[in-house]
């Protein structure tokens, strides 16, 4: 390291800490001047790494995580909500981590992670309609009722035809 080449490198990328610097570039508070003091960088160096760069190394560190996420172990004998609250755990326990790094970035796909775990839980539980409409058809109320009135136009096929063409086909 630290022999030059023809075509200009990034001190930043090419630095033994890029890891460290990305972390603390994530933070707007610290100044590029700052950084490079502490790092022993040109703060244009900074300043390039960080508008050019750094997105990429976030995308990269975010992958990651969401790859941890997804990597939980689930052995065969748990229930769909066992597995889903070893995911929850699990992203708990990254948006504690993300959220005091204030890596705002994974600490929304953390979020995200967990709202769709909460999803998951209301769906296995039937607390969410999958189609967002009630079905007043499937109702027993309603079947109760059907049944009532195609006993009732008996005595007059014809309406009872025009009745039964009409509801919908369950
Ligand atoms: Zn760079």
């Amino acid at each position: 390291m630290g022999i030059a080449v023809a075509t200009p490198r990034c001190q930043v990328c090419a630095h033994s800490k890029l890891g460290e610097i990305n972390r603390i570039c994530m933070d707007k508070k610290n100044t590029n001047g700052a950084i490079g003091q502490i790092f022993g960088v040109h703060y244009k160096s900074v300043s390039r790494h960080r508008n050019e760069h750094l997105p990429k190394a976030m995308v990269e560190y975010a992958t990651q995580q969401a790859a941890e996420v997804l990597a939980v172990e689930t052995p065969e004998a748990e229930t769909p909500q066992d597995q889903i609250n070893a995911l929850m755990t699990k992203a708990r326990s990254v948006l504690d981590k993300v959220e005091k790094k204030k890596d705002y970035t994974n600490t929304i796909r953390a979020l995200r992670e967990i709202r769709g775990c909460i999803e998951l839980t209301a769906k296995l539980n039937g607390q969410i309609d999958q189609g967002a409409t009630i079905n007043i058809f499937a109702a027993p109320t309603w079947i109760v009722l059907q049944t009532a009135i195609i006993t009732a136009l008996e005595p007059f096929p014809e309406a009872r035809a025009a009745v039964l063409k009409a509801l919908p086909a369950s």
